[in-house]
């Protein structure tokens, strides 16, 4: 009969232990992450068969098959224009040192969406005098970027001012960048 007990305690034991495990997997689990390096900079060949199947991170090249489920799926597809954001301001900093003295102190990016001219949809991030505007063409896979810094839109700037216009795109899982200029 104590033995029957302590089992069934055991078991609850036992059963308490996984259910946490399960709650710490569970908020980890919503975001798609590079199963080599961890980066949530990751990518799929949107639109084409291989869509939620072929992955490829943008940070260390690593490629991996996988089919998530379709929330998991449909939330890293809302969270693409952040990161393209984010993709557009690592490039600029790596590629021009000049820029990395106007780059904004911190993170908050107010946001916006609109229609282009042609009807096309773009997502556009506001910081301290930055503007970075994402593209979606509805007649290529590519998508445009552009960066636009202006040391006018930041209030109370004292010093020399500055203008820095990137141009690039995005396809494949890569940034390319078209133009850069920044006038002093
Ligand atoms: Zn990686």
């Amino acid at each position: 009969m104590r033995r029957g007990i302590f089992l069934i305690l055991l078991a609850i034991i036992a059963l308490s232990i996984l259910f946490r495990s399960l709650i710490k997997i569970s908020p980890t689990s919503t975001k798609i992450l590079c199963p080599s390096c961890g980066s949530d900079y990751v990518w799929t060949p949107i639109g084409t068969r291989s869509e939620n199947f072929l992955w490829f991170c943008i940070k260390c090249h690593e490629r991996w098959i996988k089919t998530y489920p379709i929330t998991i799926f449909e939330e890293w597809k809302l969270r693409i224009p952040s990161m393209l954001r984010d993709l557009v301001m690592d490039f600029i900093k790596e590629h021009h040192e000049d820029a990395r003295d106007l780059f904004p102190r911190h993170s908050t990016w107010s946001y916006r969406r609109g229609t282009l001219p042609n009807g096309d949809k773009f997502h556009e991030y506001v910081c301290e005098g930055w503007i970075i505007r994402i593209e979606y063409s509805s007649l290529s896979s590519r998508i445009n970027l552009l960066a636009d810094f202006s040391s006018s839109r930041i209030s109370n700037y004292i010093g020399i001012p500055h203008r820095i216009i990137w141009k690039g795109y995005f396809i494949n899982g890569k940034i390319r960048e078209e133009e850069y200029l920044h006038a002093i």
